[in-house]
């Protein structure tokens, strides 16, 4: 049942059917079209520069941050700055050595590996990939037994792109052998409101900068989740208006599907009113509250928790996760005196809520 819930979402940043097949559409294809991001953009395009004008295959790159903020996305966009061809695989895909070693001997000089979910390599996988990374050299077994012979394989010049939820579960040894992590955050409201407007243009959608507004606004700023209520909105406008996205009907399109002017739905509600109700507040573990509203844990930790922290309703503290009073303010609860007058969390009463946000 949880999958259900959470399949459902409409602000799940996790990738469903229907995206993959607008992804090549939307997705855009160099860096002078890609919005926000500004100081990664400025970063990527010096190691770009520098990479071409050596003429040398760009150094290993590791993308982190929360799913559908354009990890993806950048890594095609890298492939096609640097002209080469880029792959695409996941960490659970590649099961066995050999899977990757498969993939490695037909890479060609300068070509791109993209490895989404890099925190999920096997531990096999990942000892062939330190030396392919490293040195560009493959060892393979050849043969059983006593008979068996350590080979070593020599492989073209080429750049792995890594793509993690958690850069916290990489491995010390496949996190060192990336030359530049680039953390992913969150996007301003305006650069949400660009992404809009941009992908209303390709679908060919009418909207007014109001309609663009509205719906960033409530996209937990995730370019993904934007685009996917884009296509909801214009659902509605369609059916119950006249077709033109406008504030109107917008904020109609998005009462109806349960997402608040803060971007959040009834998963993060349900979790905020779970700490708050049952447990007191908190602190209290991330299992702990799965079990009770029967989520897991992991969509809570990649989907939920990281747009709750930014905006300061959740803070992590070494006990567990503790609501703030931003939190029951915008639920509507009632504050407990204990937690403004004993709680560490006191302050965020009074200080921003960016302030506040601790991820990683
Ligand atoms: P991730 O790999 O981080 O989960 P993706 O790269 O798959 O995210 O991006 C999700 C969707 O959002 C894609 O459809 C992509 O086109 C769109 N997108 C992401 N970043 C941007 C951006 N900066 N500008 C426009 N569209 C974007």
């Amino acid at each position: 049942m949880s999958d259900k819930t959470t399949s459902n979402r409409h602000i799940s940043p996790s990738k469903k059917r229907e995206d993959g097949r607008l992804d090549g559409l939307l997705r855009p294809q160099l860096l002078g079209e890609f919005t926000g991001q500004e100081r990664l953009k400025a970063n990527l395009s010096i190691l770009i520069e520098a990479a071409k004008g050596r003429e040398e295959p760009l150094d290993h790159v590791l993308f982190h941050g929360p799913p559908g903020l354009g990890k993806t996305t950048l890594a095609h966009v890298v492939a096609n700055e640097m002209n080469v061809n880029i792959r695409i695989t996941a960490g659970p895909a590649i099961e066995r050595a050999g899977d990757l070693a498969a993939i490695l001997t037909n890479m060609r000089a300068g070509d791109i590996l993209f490895i989404d979910e890099v925190h999920r390599l096997g531990r096999a996988v990942e000892e062939i990939l330190y030396p392919a990374m490293e040195d560009f050299v493959l060892d393979i077994v050849v043969g059983k037994g006593p008979g068996a012979k350590n080979v070593r394989l020599k492989l073209p010049r080429f750049t792995v792109i890594g793509a993690t939820t958690r850069l916290a579960l990489l491995t010390a040894p496949l996190r060192a052998r990336f030359g530049a992590l680039y953390r992913m955050d969150f996007y301003e409201q305006e650069a949400i409101e660009t992404i809009v407007l941009r992908g209303a243009g390709i679908l060919k959608v009418p909207i007014e900068p109001e309609g663009a507004a509205e719906i960033a606004l409530r996209s937990r700023g995730t370019p993904r989740v934007a685009l996917r209520l884009l296509r909801r909105v214009r659902d509605f406008a369609e059916v119950r208006a006249d077709g033109e996205i406008t504030g109107e009907t917008a904020v109609a399109a998005l009462n109806l599907l349960e997402i608040d002017s803060l971007g959040l739905d009834d998963l993060d509600r349900r979790v905020l009113r779970a700490i708050i109700e049952k447990f007191g507040g908190g602190p209290v573990g991330l299992d702990t509250i799965g079990a009770s509203i029967s989520e897991e844990s992991d969509t809570i930790m990649d989907v939920v928790e990281p747009y709750l922290l930014q905006l300061g309703f959740l803070e992590r503290t070494a006990r567990g996760r503790m609501a703030t009073p931003h939190a029951y303010a915008h639920l509507d609860l009632p504050l407990p005196h204990h937690a403004v007058s004993d709680k560490p969390n006191q302050r965020s009463l009074f200080s921003s809520p960016a302030e506040e946000s601790d991820e990683e």
